[in-house]
Parts: C-alpha cells; structure tokens; sequence
C-alpha cells in the first residue's frame, strides 16, 4: 500500500519510520504540504492519503480524492472534524483514525496549562531570569480542596478526572454520557450546574455543529469568579471573543489554551517572521493566560502509539480486516 502522508514534519517522519520497520507491506512518501482541494492532486498513483488536524478534507478534497480511486483516508489523530464524513461514506472513502493513542499526554498539558496560568510559571520564570524576585502579580490558588469540572469524560476527560483527583480536588462531570469507570469519584450534573460550582473548568469533548461555541458569553456568566479555565479539546467549542471579554473583566481568573479557534494557518508552523493581526497575540498580552499551540499530545509515547496504530489501520484495510480494527478506530 502507497500512502501520501501531508503535512508531516520532521518529527512524524522519524516516529513513522521507527514503526515501519515492522510494516514492510507498507509505502510512505511525507510532504509538508497541508490536505486541501489543490494538494489533493498530489495523491494521484498512491493509494491512500494521510492527514491531520488542520488538513482540510471537505467535500471538493474528498471528489478529488475519490476521481484517483483513493478509497481509505487515515487520520492519524483522535478527532475527526477535519472530514465531512456524510460525503465520505458517499464516496465510499472509509475514514480511519487514531483515538486514545495517550489520553494521559493531554490530561498532563491541560493540568500544565492550568497550573501556569493560575501559578503565573512563565512570568515568574521571566521575572528570575531578569533577576528580578519579587513576588507581587504572581499570586495563585490552591487546587486541593477545590471543585474541578471536566466537561467530556471519554478517554482524554477521564484522564484528567484522575489528575484533578489526585490534586485533592472534587470532581464533577458533565457529558452526554457518563463514563461508568468514573462513578466511584465523579460526580455527573448539567453544564449550567459543573458552569456554577467549579473552580477549574477544563473542556474534553469533541467539537462538532452542535456544541459550536458552548462557551459562550452566557456559559462564562454563569462560571465562578476567579475561574481557572483550560481548552485542549478544539477552539470552536468557545467564543474566543466572549473569552477575552471574560478574562478582560477577571471573570475569568486564569486561562490555559491548547487550541484556539484561528489555529488553522498557524499549526506547527514557525511564523515568527510574519506580520498579522491575531487573536493569539491579545489572549497572550493577558498576565493570566497561557497559550500552546495544539502540543497536548506531543510526547514520545504519543508519537509512537499514533503511528502504530495509524500504520495498523491501513494494514487492516489493505487486508480487507476492519472488523480486526477496535471499533472507535473506524470512523466511516
Ligand atoms: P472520546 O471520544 O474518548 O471522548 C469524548 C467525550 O465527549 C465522550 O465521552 C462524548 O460522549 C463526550 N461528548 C460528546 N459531545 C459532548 C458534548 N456536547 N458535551 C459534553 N460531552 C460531549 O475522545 P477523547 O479521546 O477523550 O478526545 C476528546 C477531544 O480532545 C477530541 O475530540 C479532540 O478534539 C481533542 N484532542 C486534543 C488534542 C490536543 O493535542 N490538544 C489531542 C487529542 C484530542
């Protein structure tokens, strides 16, 4: 099987390549270019293509796609908003990806965000290092004994349940279903009630039409004043202007961002030298808030889990043995 890998750097190159010493069945070709309709072209003669967060593959890629006969689409990430999935299934594309491949690698980030935004770590980290030890601006809270709230407690949520309960905090959960591994510490209420009562917020759950903007002015009126708030689930699910509105008036008292929603064009791309207007730059002129750019998952056991699994995939599709595949693999 030939696959055309976009948008890879140097670091999926090496992780892939470890891995693929034991799929010898197997064909790579990495390009830095992002899926979309005009890199789609690129796919003509391989036999499946390989995008990921920010690959753009909607319904002009997919018929793209489709007119060179590619019929497996692998992501190798969890979520799958990137694809219109109903044209998939139109096109007889199966879409694959990657879910859990190290739920902990986010849980962690997202506690890291939390901790140095409310601990003000960056800032008193840049303080030491202009030898300045002053203390005052850096004032944090103490976790244990507080009301964490995860909102989505599927893979990467339950992981952060653990953290936050080994923090000493309570937990409550809000999800359209509850996770039964959970029942003996987490606490299940509405959005408005885990909105009211929790001291840390901290979103997990996939983004899709329905929960666009959940967080929303009215969402962040009704959060705690003070609230350490953490997103390393997908920008869309807040309204980054109601956010910054919420920080300016330290409704908000401390914000960690994994995502944000102009991620797009910025993903693991150094445009340092580029001159634009952003939403990153007014987020990152906030003393309390603290922003990634989508690295939650970016260990080394992530990396190889993400390709073993990714390379599995196309295996089992090549050999005609999705029903091998886990069923979360599978999107369509
Ligand atoms: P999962 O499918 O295991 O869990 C998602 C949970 O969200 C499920 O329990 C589901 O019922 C719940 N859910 C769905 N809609 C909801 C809603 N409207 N409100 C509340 N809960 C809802 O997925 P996961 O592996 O835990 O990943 C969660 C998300 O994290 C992914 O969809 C992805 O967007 C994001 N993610 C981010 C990174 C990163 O590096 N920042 C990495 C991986 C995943």
């Amino acid at each position: 099987m030939r696959i055309l890998f976009y948008d890879t750097m140097d670091y999926d190159k090496k992780s892939f390549e470890e891995e693929l010493k034991d799929f010898t069945d197997m064909e790579i070709e990495f390009i830095e270019a992002d899926l979309n309709p005009i890199t789609a072209t690129l796919a003509k003669g391989f036999d499946a293509v390989c995008g990921f967060v920010n690959s753009d593959i909607h319904a002009m890629t997919l018929e793209i796609l489709a007119g060179f006969d590619i019929k497996l689409v692998l992501m190798r990430c969890a979520g799958f908003d990137a694809v219109n999935v109903d044209v998939a299934k139109e096109l007889g594309i199966s879409v694959l990806r990657v879910p859990g491949y190290s739920p902990e690698a986010i849980a962690e980030h997202a506690m890291g965000l939390a901790l140095a935004a409310d601990r003000h770590i960056v800032k008193g980290y840049n303080r030491v290092r202009e030898n300045d030890y002053a203390l005052s601006g850096l004032l944090g809270t103490t976790l244990y004994g507080k009301t964490a709230g995860i909102v989505g407690t599927g893979k990467i949520g339950a992981a952060m349940c653990n953290v936050v309960r080994g923090f000493g905090m309570k937990v409550l959960g809000y999800d359209v279903y509850e996770n039964p591994a959970l029942k003996d510490f987490v606490e299940y209420v509405d959005l408005d009630t885990l909105l009211e009562q929790s001291d840390l917020i901290s979103l997990h759950c996939p983004l899709f039409e329905s929960n666009y903007h959940m967080i929303d002015a009215a969402a962040i009126e009704k959060m705690k004043p003070g609230v350490i708030f953490v997103n390393t689930a997908r920008g869309g699910l807040v309204d980054t202007q109601a956010l910054i509105d919420g920080i300016r008036t330290q409704k908000i008292g401390a914000c960690g961002l994994d995502v944000y929603e102009e991620e797009g064009p910025n993903v693991f791309k150094n445009r340092s030298s580029a001159v634009f207007e952003s939403v990153v730059s007014t987020l990152c002129s906030f003393p309390n808030t603290v922003v990634t750019s989508h690295q939650a998952f970016f260990t080394k056991q992530a990396l190889a889990a993400i390709a073993r699994t990714t390379l599995s995939n196309g295996r089992a599709f090549a050999n005609g043995e999705l029903d091998t595949l886990p069923k979360p693999n599978i999107v369509c």
